[in-house]
């Protein structure tokens, strides 16, 4: 029966055995629509490529040779004749922050690249700013890199008071896990000398103690609690409005990791409206103490069950998440050794942080394991990723829960330990899955070679000795750190490249450089496996939801470097074309 799903002879053959193949096999006869003469990556275990498949009901009902599909057609099936082009699985962004992203990308001030360049840049945006709105109301910007500006230094409040006297203005580096304020803001959140670092988090100061007005980490919450906050109505908004911009990179599904009841009131709005066209599965953001760790827990317990049978597989409560460390371009991120800066200096005395206590961490880890809740955890730092593994070893031996699939988030520069430790764990647990970035190499990738420095460097996303252990991993973009295109980690899973080249073009070096079929895993089947949906998702194969890319290029034929340029022309979500580009007719 199994090979019903894979093998089109065997769905043909069971027209004449319905009865024994009505279950699992779907009816493949008059199928809403047919997409023939393809090259279909199905992505199933035995990496099929086909040339038809057929649709009905938003599932996938056959495939095989486009002759035979088509033999299949009824009076109401649509036929897209392909002529020869590429066809994967819709793509899994197994970490979007798309939620906060599409707030900040429609409501904050964007200071990304290429639009901005420099320190200059910024100032001319928030000058301008500054003129059309009325003293003491906020300017927020984000998705700004020092790595990526011709100063390639951080801005501080002293750049920003010249230009903005009377606003208050708060720019949120792309990580978000940093960002800057002018000293309107400063004083409007009470900051000064005589504060002291908040647990987890850094206020930057300068050789006579004052902020700088870089704010790191936790420390930055003293800023959130003064600068207007986001609405569900927002949350709504933003995402209604960019939700097209995922099908059109040919992304049908996404792990929405840092929510909290805004978001998914927004989501559950989206959907009640049917405007939720990638399906959305949620970690929920672990507060900071254990108390109110469990209040979060018997509020979303009763509703967080991802193996559970819904109506519908479009928006799921999966989870939750828990910060360990800070981040690779703050160098907040928890490390055995000091942190490295403008890639041959040593960042004295600093290894970074953890969020919270690592005491308050583990507790956290035990009470939503032994609650049989989806973890994911977010460690960049190579202690951090220890921590992380030894905590996960120590729950799962205390209460042995198989397939609750906990992720280490990031998970940067993992130890030789820490890999043993994912593969025994993967094995016996189905637990310990790596959620990586590939495109932080490529992104952010300067700032992070200045920062990780040269003897780490090669360490970092070590992609090659996952495969060779046997770890299975799921990728993603971490939107809005890195643009949420699959196109670029695709690539950059290969490549290894930075976007200036600041460090030399391969300060990672390309040893770990994987095949574009294991990227395309890490994209399918293994994300799939993440959203706890592999049998429903990440492959081509009947009885699974039709979500389906047909592209301008086949990733198999094309040079590395085209990877990064692949055009999504069609994207069908539950077997509904939720994007066509104006180049496919
Ligand atoms: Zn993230």
């Amino acid at each position: 029966m199994l090979n019903a799903d894979r093998n089109p002879a065997a769905v043909v053959l069971c027209l004449f055995a319905l009865s024994a193949c009505s279950e699992n096999a779907p009816d493949p006869n008059d199928p809403d629509l047919l997409l023939i003469n393809g090259k279909i990556i199905t992505m199933d275990a035995a990496d099929s490529i086909i040339e038809a498949v057929s649709i009905r009901g938003g599932k996938i009902v056959g495939l095989g040779t486009s002759s035979k599909v088509k033999g299949f057609a009824g009076p109401n099936t649509k036929i897209i004749d392909l002529a020869g082009s590429a066809v994967t699985p819709g793509l899994i962004d197994a970490h979007n922050h798309f939620g906060w992203g599409a707030a900040d990308a429609i409501f904050t001030l964007n200071l990304s690249y290429p639009k901005v360049k420099s320190i200059d840049d910024v100032l001319t945006l928030i000058k301008s700013e500054t003129e059309a709105r009325d003293a003491n109301e906020w300017i927020i910007g984000s998705e700004w890199d020092a790595g990526k500006f011709d100063e390639r230094r951080d801005m501080t409040a002293s750049d920003l008071d010249p230009i903005s006297p009377d606003h208050p203005v708060w720019l949120l580096h792309t990580s978000a896990h940093y960002g800057v304020a002018n000293s309107r803001a400063l004083a409007l959140a009470n900051i000064t000398s005589d504060t002291a670092d908040p647990d987890g988090g850094i206020i930057a100061r300068d050789d006579a103690g004052n902020p700088t007005g870089i704010l790191a980490d936790q420390a930055m919450n003293l800023m959130f609690d003064v600068t207007p906050p986001y609405t569900v109505l927002h949350f709504d908004e933003a995402t209604t409005q960019l939700v097209g911009q995922l099908s059109s990179e040919g992304i049908t599904t996404i792990k929405d990791p840092e929510i909290d009841e805004r978001h998914w009131k927004a989501y559950r709005r989206m959907q009640s409206r049917g405007d939720l066209t990638v399906r959305v599965f949620v970690l929920w953001r672990a507060p900071d103490t254990v108390d109110d760790a469990k209040s979060l827990l018997e509020r979303i317990a009763p509703f967080t069950d991802p193996k559970k049978k819904r109506d519908d597989d479009q928006l799921i409560s999966g989870g939750v998440k828990i910060y360990i460390d800070g981040s690779g371009t703050a160098r907040t991120a928890w490390v055995y050794d000091e942190w490295n800066k403008n890639f041959t200096e040593t960042d004295e005395g600093n290894f970074g942080l953890t969020y919270v206590e690592p005491d308050i961490l583990f507790e956290q880890i035990r009470l939503f394991h032994k609650a049989g809740i989806h973890l994911g955890v977010h460690a960049i730092g190579d202690r951090a990723i220890d921590f992380t593994m030894d905590a996960y070893d120590k729950v799962l031996g205390e209460t042995p829960t198989y397939g609750l699939r906990h992720s280490i988030i990031h998970c940067n520069i993992p130890t030789d330990r820490a890999m043993d430790m994912m593969s025994n764990l993967q094995s016996s647990f189905d637990a310990a899955y790596p959620e990586v970035q590939p495109a932080f190499l490529w992104w952010i990738g300067d700032a992070y070679a200045a920062n990780f420095g040269a003897d780490r460097n090669p360490r970092v996303l070590p992609l090659k000795s996952f495969k060779q252990r046997g770890i299975q991993w799921a990728a993603s973009s971490d939107y809005n750190v890195s643009p949420f295109a699959p196109r670029y980690g695709i690539w950059a899973s290969i490549a290894r490249q930075t976007l200036f080249g600041t460090h030399g073009t391969h300060p990672y070096g390309t040893d770990e450089s994987i095949t574009v079929n294991d990227a395309l895993r890490s994209y399918t089947t293994w994300a799939a496996h993440q959203v706890f949906l592999e049998d429903k998702i990440g492959s081509i194969e009947a009885g699974k939801y039709a979500d389906i890319v047909v592209w301008d290029r086949d990733p198999y034929s094309v040079s590395t470097e085209e990877l990064k340029e692949m055009k999504a022309l069609l994207t069908l979500s539950n077997g509904k074309i939720v994007h066509r580009d104006a180049a496919f007719d």
